[in-house]
Formats: C-alpha cells, structure tokens, sequence
C-alpha cells in the first residue's frame, strides 16, 4: 500500500540506518529513490518543506558507490550539507567557481572518491567537459537539481542561470535528472519539466497540508512593541515567546529596529540579512540551532536550509509578495509535528514597493502575472474564510471540501466556533453566507466605465462619493456623481478588491508607473447585461471592510 511503500530488498534499509540513521522511507522517498536507480528516470518532485528532499538525492550514489550532481543556487547551504554529509561519513565537497584548492578536489573527484557532488548553477554549465570525465571514470548516478522552481518565471525566485541548464540533458542523455522544489503551481511544474528537458519524467507531489501550523493576521498598528507582544506571554518582568521564534521582516532596517525593540522586552534576539558579515551570519544561526538566543529577526535571505525542527512561531511583521514564498516561509515552522503558530502582521502600504517593482517588470505579460501574485497575498489577508483552505488550493487541485478539520485552524476558523458557542445569530457569524452586493456592484461597474476604465480604484470611487477633489472634476456632471454616498470610501475600496479577486474587475500596472489601473473584465460585461434591475445579484464572502 501507498503509505508503506518500503524496498523489498533489506540491503537497501540497510544502507540507510548505516548511513543516515533512519530505520524506513518515507513513502515518496522511496518511490523516487527506486526510480533513480532501478528504472533511470527523470523525475520531477514537489515536496512540501520538511518531508525530506535531501534524502532523495543523497541516497542513491551512498548506495551506489559511485557519485551524483547537486545543483543548489545557495552556496552556504550547500557548504552546511557538505559538512553533515562529512560527519556521517558521506564523503562529499563542493566547486563554485571562487573555490580554492580546486586541483586537489578535482583529483580526488576522478578518483571517485566523493559521493556527492555539488556545484552552482554557473559553475555546472562551465564544466560540462569535467563530469564527462568523471562519468567515464566513476560514473555518475544521478544530477539533481534543487530549488527547481528557478528555472521559471512563473515562479517567486527566478534566476536566469537555471534557464541554461537544459543543456545537461542534452549532454548526459542516460543520467537521471532530479528536479525538486518545495513549491510550485502547475505553470511553474510545466516550465521545469519543459525547461530542463526532461524525459517522460515520474511526477510526484506530496500534500501540502500542515495541519499543525494555526494561521492567523494581524493589523499593524504603529506600535512594533505592542504588535509583538500579542504573542509573547509575560515572565516576571520580561516577556518571552513560547520557543524559538523567527521574525521575517521585509527590510534590513526593520529587523534592526525589531531587535531593538524585542530587547527592551527582555527577549534575546539577533539580526539576520544579506549585508551582514559571513561570520554574523553563522553566529545567529548557529546560536538559534542551540537556542541560545530566543528570536532570529531576519529578512527572507534566512530560512533556505534551516533545519530546526522545534520553531514554535513564524511571525512576518510585513507581508511577503506572494503565497509562494510565504508558504516556504512559514513551512519552516513545526517540522516536529507539534502545534506552531504562524502569524502575519500587515498594513495597507505593504504592498506598495512590491507593487513598485512590479511595474518595473518590462514583459507585460510576466507584469500582470506578478501583479496576480501581489493580489492573491492580498486576499490571503484580507478573507474571512478559512485561510488553510485558501492557501491549499494555490497549490492544489483537489476538491477542498475534502479538507477536514478547519475548525481550529486559523483565526478565522477560530472566531466563527467561538460566535456559534456563543450562540450568535446566523446572519453576524464569520463568513457563514455570501451576501448580495448586486446594487453596490453595479454602481462600482458604472464609475469605472464612466471613467473610462483608466484609473485605479481611487477615482471611481471618489466619483461615487460625489467628491469635491480637483482629480474628478470632469465627472461631476455624470449621472452617478455622489449616488454611493450610502457607503464609505472604505467600503467601495474594499469591494473593487473583492470584484478583482472574484475575476469581475482586471487590475493592470502600467510599465514603470506607479499605482494600478483597474477594468472591467468580460465576467463583469457578461454579469451587466443579464443583470436586471431586480434581479442584479452579485454574492460575494463579505470580509474586513466589507461588513
Ligand atoms: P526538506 O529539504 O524537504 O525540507 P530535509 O531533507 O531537510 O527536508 O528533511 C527534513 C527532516 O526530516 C530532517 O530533520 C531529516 O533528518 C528528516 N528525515 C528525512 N528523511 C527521513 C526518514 N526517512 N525518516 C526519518 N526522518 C527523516
């Protein structure tokens, strides 16, 4: 059966409680590891963060004795794998090109003394002509590539050295290729596929859900010190988090002024960017891996390869630019399995710089993907339904109905248990019926149109209001000019949100402007005309301002 699928042969068990510790697969593990040595397939796996992707890929030459490629973008974690490897009697090394005493190494490779092999993406193109020869002379098992959602751009972490990876299939045709990443939508999946020419590749994709991660937003107020002790508990004098903590924050200047901040609460916390010096760098991790310090406040550049199983709490005081990454991020909390806390903490600019670099992005096309991406992190904190559901179904197909257990999941969960314990009335519990936004919708509809579906949602809006501001003079002759007075500029901002998630409205980023342009799409050109005037309903999961 699917969840006990283990080797028949025990000299395969064998090698991996000698070499690795562990007395079984897991279930996927094993699929894809027999794939590579007995069948010599491509494959292309999706694992969700702390299944255990470095296995597959470490496994087959310590079987094998002879040796395989590890592309890797991150030089630092692959120097920590390289030193693991070492201590459990794996011999393995690393080659970049700023490598020093690469002739000994080299020697040593063709000698086939290194089981695993791993080298940047550059530095593998260039040295095309090197593992030929150590192919003829050791034999190579398998070139894996890691984070292999690079090669895409439909992905949160392009790099444009993936792109020319594809030649290895080209030049190897019988070695297995290996691609894996932790995330990625179908696009993306395609794009590997296609990218690194695979052939016929085996699929697999484990589940994403995490049923011990709680999910929960939070406002940012003004206050950094009152934010984040929402989460703390008080000890005496000081405050504390319940276990170790990572604070992701989006500039290096915030993680400064957190760590300031968390030591005036008494709580030990160090900082974590890319201008940091190496050794601080080291110094942080290696002191949150012992838990000598508490908190590690850091920018995005901290996480790829931490593996600390106990992280009690993934707090983002700011939001990430897109549900990929922010599913990566907090996927670093509770790999033991043990309950963990994810909160975000957001406010309305946020979003403002993403959007920024967003209209710097020439192609127009990949423009409008990336701002789709920005829109479905919006809306992740912004519903009021169940969030675990919503992050689920980025990534996967299946029915969410399916998904059990969404009662105590997240915030939202959370709250309509607590209102129906409390035995509130259907109509003012959480999220539990779409409400009829026909009337407002129209209105909306017709202020873009009037406007000549070129602005952002601002202007529309205004008209609406029957503003006096200079922007919307042109339009105070208009027929609905000031007809939405019924409802605040709030609410009419928060429903052009709802209407672009819902597909009703298209927001466009002009290249190198600022702000957005929203349209009409077909959806809502369609829903006019068979809208009558009696019948116009629009139901929409009323959330946040909408309420
Ligand atoms: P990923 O790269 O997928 O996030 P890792 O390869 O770092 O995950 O592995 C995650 C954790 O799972 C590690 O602590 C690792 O030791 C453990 N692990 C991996 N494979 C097994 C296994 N077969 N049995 C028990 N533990 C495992």
């Amino acid at each position: 059966d699917e969840m006990n699928y283990q080797p028949t042969d025990p000299c395969y068990l064998d090698v991996l409680k000698q070499y690795f510790g562990f007395s079984k697969f897991r279930p996927l593990q094993w699929k894809i590891i027999n794939s590579i040595l007995n069948e010599k397939r491509d494959n292309c796996v999706i694992m969700a963060t702390g299944y255990g992707k470095s296995l597959t890929f470490q496994y087959p030459s310590v079987f094998t004795k002879r040796t395989s490629l590890i592309i890797s973008p991150l030089i630092s974690l692959m120097e920590d794998q390289v030193h693991g490897l070492k201590a459990s009697n794996i011999e393995a090394c690393f080659l970049g090109s700023a490598q020093e005493n690469t002739t000994q190494i080299k020697k040593e490779l063709f000698s086939g003394h290194y089981r695993l092999v791993y080298v940047t993406p550059e530095y593998a193109i260039s040295a095309i002509e090197d593992f030929k020869r150590l192919d003829a002379n050791v034999g190579i098992d398998l070139i894996a590539v890691d984070e292999a959602h690079c090669v895409s751009q439909w992905g949160h972490d392009f790099r444009s050295s993936y792109r020319k990876l594809g030649i290895l299939k080209e030049e190897f045709p019988k070695i297995p290729i290996l691609a894996l990443t932790a995330t990625a939508t179908m696009e993306v999946r395609t794009d590997i596929c296609r990218n690194l020419a695979l052939k016929n590749p085996h699929l697999e994709c484990t589940s994403f859900d995490r049923p011990n991660l709680f999910l929960c937003v939070e406002p940012k107020t003004k206050d950094i010190s009152s934010d984040l002790k929402k989460y703390m508990k008080r000890v005496g004098y000081r405050y504390s988090y319940d276990g170790p903590t990572i604070i992701y924050c989006p500039t290096k200047k915030t993680t400064e002024e957190i760590v300031g901040v968390l030591k005036g609460l008494g709580v030990s916390s160090l900082p974590y960017h890319a201008s940091l010096p190496m050794r601080d760098r080291r110094m942080a991790h290696k002191k949150f891996l012992n838990d000598e310090i508490q908190v590690v406040v850091a920018t995005v550049a901290f996480g790829m390869g931490i593996d600390k199983p106990d992280v009690r709490n993934v707090i983002h005081y700011g939001s990430s630019k897109d549900i990929e990454s922010y599913y990566q991020e907090i996927g670093r909390a509770g790999r033991d399995g043990l309950p963990s806390f994810c909160v975000a903490f957001f406010g309305p600019t946020d979003f403002n710089i993403f959007r920024h670099f967003v209209s710097e992005i020439e192609n127009k096309t990949f423009r409008e993907h990336k701002l789709k991406m920005l829109r479905r992190m919006e809306s992740y904190l912004s519903i009021t339904t169940c969030r675990r559901r919503f992050l689920l179904s980025y990534f996967e197909t299946k029915d969410l109905n399916e998904i059990g257990g969404t009662t105590n999941c997240c915030d939202c969960c959370r709250l309509r248990l607590t209102q129906l314990k409390n035995g509130l009335p259907a109509s003012q519990i959480n999220n539990s019926q779409a409400v009829d936004f026909g009337k407002e919708a129209k209105h909306l509809f017709t202020a873009i149109e009037v406007t000549g579906n070129r602005f952002g949602l601002t202007v529309p809006t205004l008209v609406l209001l029957g503003s006096g501001s200079k922007k919307i003079e042109a339009f105070c002759k208009s027929e609905i000019f000031g007809c939405g007075k019924y409802r605040n500029q709030k609410f009419w901002g928060a429903l052009g949100k709802a209407l672009i998630c819902d597909g009703y409205l298209k927001e466009k980023v002009v290249h190198g402007g600022f702000g957005s342009i929203v349209e009409m799409t077909f959806k809502a050109r369609d829903w006019i005309k068979f809208a009558t005037s009696e019948k116009s309903q629009l139901l929409l999961i009323p959330s946040g301002d909408l309420l």
